[in-house]
């Protein structure tokens, strides 16, 4: 590791960044005692990070340069990596990144395989994705013994309890997404699974639905249920009552969600290496069977130019395009250089990453920059601002990516993907965004997380095994007090509601602005995906918030939306329909 500047500043702390850091991010000796401070970790990232530089003699940087300016952009809070980056860069374990998927095959080793390797995975902070798809449907025979099969769900809960019994070996609990084929043969206990509450409580679960599937949907008629050992058609169910089930499930209790099958692939850029059957556990990331992904996001509340904003003026729109294609293009290099410094659990992860060479850059703070541009979520504005914004980030990624290939080589498996066949490129990344949900990250750099609106505006926050942390927006304390509307009364009322909406007390204005999850209807938190998805490699991570009295047909229509817009799967949430929320407004509490 390079060494410290001896003039290196400290990061200058946001409320809750110190609590976070402390619980699982800075370096414990083994009596558990604290080895470094937040300053050691973002220069021990830095450096790390940096130091692979070193080996690519055509790079434009030096890396002890280099390191100092990884280490600003981090601690200007502009930018971070995904979480195992933080942990894990420059010591032992080397195991940098957020997102894994590992197929599972139908015999027992292969099953038993993936429960070992996703173990080893979530020792180290990551988090793993399976298609559950090859498993031959329950009752099947099995040729060796002559028993049955005892299906998909069931070897599901072995890698529920497998998880269940890691967790973390000292970084975070594991967490895991399983998706199964709408026309497997087991769809209906598949997606019946999360029924009883806290059953399969270690997984994300997603139905994969194809174009067939969404097609006899549409026209009312049958599709087949496919054993995916023999291809025998097992039976056929009508597609509209399939459908109507994936509806309810979503409003009863949120689970399963969807995942849109040939919409990933259709983006798939290495089509000649398998098909993509799974995600990460939270969606935004596809990948190939023993493909593995870093994520970074860039804190876009960190763009806006005070006093820079004329809504008559189209080049005083209050952001610093500038600054945010320098940092758009150092954070390229910063997430391909992870991709080097990383190391992983299997030799076959290896060498899937480093063949594709895939990184998700992304977004969060995306409300507080709406906050602070007085611009409302659910507003055209709104939708165009996060429209422009990814475009430009997705532009100048791709830009970055393509000096990378020039500097150190385009991905190795570029000459038979995609962009060789439409003569783009060459590009060092096969993908370069996505949309993570930041659900740490957004912590310690103190802004919204991804491109969700703010849940509350003032609200307590259930973190890390229990522990609560009390947040009030500041860009709504600011409004609230440039309006010389502020006081401690107010401030209660708004913990209590969690939402301005209802006080028409307050100007119209302000209550236009600052609105909340819960304010915004279903169908703008869906458009807000779908204008990110059109600028997005990947895929995005998003929760369409419903109120609790939203009915099945709001999430039927959100689901028809969905698939409309082109997005690559949709996740819904209908407020208390269970008893353990990760965010919740202050009323009840
Ligand atoms: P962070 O803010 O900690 O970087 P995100 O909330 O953005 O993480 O999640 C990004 C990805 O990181 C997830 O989709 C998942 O792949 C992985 N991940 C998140 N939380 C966990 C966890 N508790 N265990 C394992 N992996 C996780």
């Amino acid at each position: 590791m390079l060494t410290m500047p001896k003039n290196l500043p400290q990061p200058q702390l946001k409320p809750n960044t110190e609590v976070v850091l402390q619980k699982r991010y800075l370096r414990k000796d083994l009596s558990g005692k604290q080895v470094e401070t937040p300053r050691d970790l973002f220069w021990r990232v830095a450096s790390c990070i940096a130091a692979e530089e070193a080996k690519y003699n055509q790079s434009t940087c030096k890396g002890d340069v280099l390191a100092r300016d990884f280490y600003d952009l981090m601690t200007s809070w502009k930018f971070l990596p995904n979480s195992p980056t933080l942990m894990n860069a420059g010591t032992d374990l080397g195991q940098l990144s957020a997102c894994f998927v590992l197929p599972v095959g139908d015999s027992i080793e292969e099953i038993f395989d993936a429960v070992k390797y996703a173990a080893m995975i979530h020792k180290s902070g990551g988090g793993t994705g399976f298609s559950f798809s090859r498993l031959r449907p329950k009752d099947s025979r099995v040729g060796s013994t002559g028993g049955v099969a005892s299906g998909p769900v069931s070897f599901l809960r072995i890698f529920n309890t497998a998880t269940e019994q890691v967790k973390q070996g000292g970084t975070r609990r594991g967490a895991n997404m399983g998706i199964l084929r709408v026309d497997h043969p087991d769809i209906l206990e598949f997606i019946r699974a999360k029924e009883k509450e806290g059953e399969f409580n270690n997984f994300n679960l997603s139905v994969g639905l194809t174009e067939v599937f969404m097609r006899a949907v549409e026209n009312d008629e049958h599709y087949d249920l496919v054993a995916p050992n023999s291809g025998e058609v097992i039976n056929r169910l009508r597609a509209r009552e399939i459908f109507e089930l994936l509806v309810k499930k979503a409003w009863q209790s949120g689970d399963p969600g969807i995942v849109f099958l040939d919409r990933i692939n259709r983006d798939n850029p290495t089509p000649d290496q398998g098909e993509i059957e799974s995600t990460n556990p939270c969606g935004e990331q596809p990948l190939l069977p023993y493909e593995a992904c870093n994520l970074g996001s860039i804190n876009l509340s960190c763009f806006y130019v005070p006093g820079h904003n004329d809504a008559a003026d189209p080049a005083r729109d209050g952001i610093d395009w500038a600054e945010l294609k320098r940092v758009v293009h150092l954070s390229v290099r910063f997430l391909d250089n992870v991709i080097d410094a990383s190391r992983f659990p299997l030799d076959s992860i290896t060498e899937t990453v480093r063949k594709n060479r895939k990184i998700g850059l992304g977004v969060m703070g995306f409300a507080d920059l709406l906050y602070q541009l007085e611009m409302a979520y659910d507003s055209q504005q709104g939708l165009e601002l996060g429209e422009r914004i990814m475009a430009f980030i997705q532009e100048e990624g791709h830009k970055a990516s393509a000096q990378l290939a020039v500097e150190r080589g385009a991905f190795p498996a570029y000459a038979t993907s995609v962009y060789a066949k439409k003569k783009l490129g060459p590009y060092r990344n096969a993908t370069v965004t996505t949309i993570a949900p930041t659900g740490t990250l957004s912590i310690i750099a103190g802004c919204s997380s991804g491109v969700e609106p703010l849940f509350a505006l003032c609200f307590t926050r259930n973190i890390l095994d229990g522990e609560r942390l009390v947040e009030v927006n500041p860009h709504f304390e600011a409004a609230l007090a440039d309006a010389g509307l502020f006081s401690h009364e107010l401030m209660d009322a708004v913990v209590a509601k969690g939402s301005i909406q209802e006080m028409d007390y307050l100007p119209a204005k302000l209550r236009k602005v600052f609105v909340t999850a819960m304010d915004i209807a279903p169908v703008w938190h869906l458009r807000m995906q779908a204008a990110f998805q059109r600028h997005t490699d990947n895929a995005v991570s998003k929760t369409v918030n419903l109120t609790n009295s939203a009915t099945e047909q709001d999430i039927f229509d959100i689901y028809w939306l969905a698939y409309q817009e082109g997005c690559k799967g949709v996740t819904v949430y209908r407020d208390g329909c269970k008893s353990i929320q990760v965010l919740a407004t202050g009323e009840g509490q």
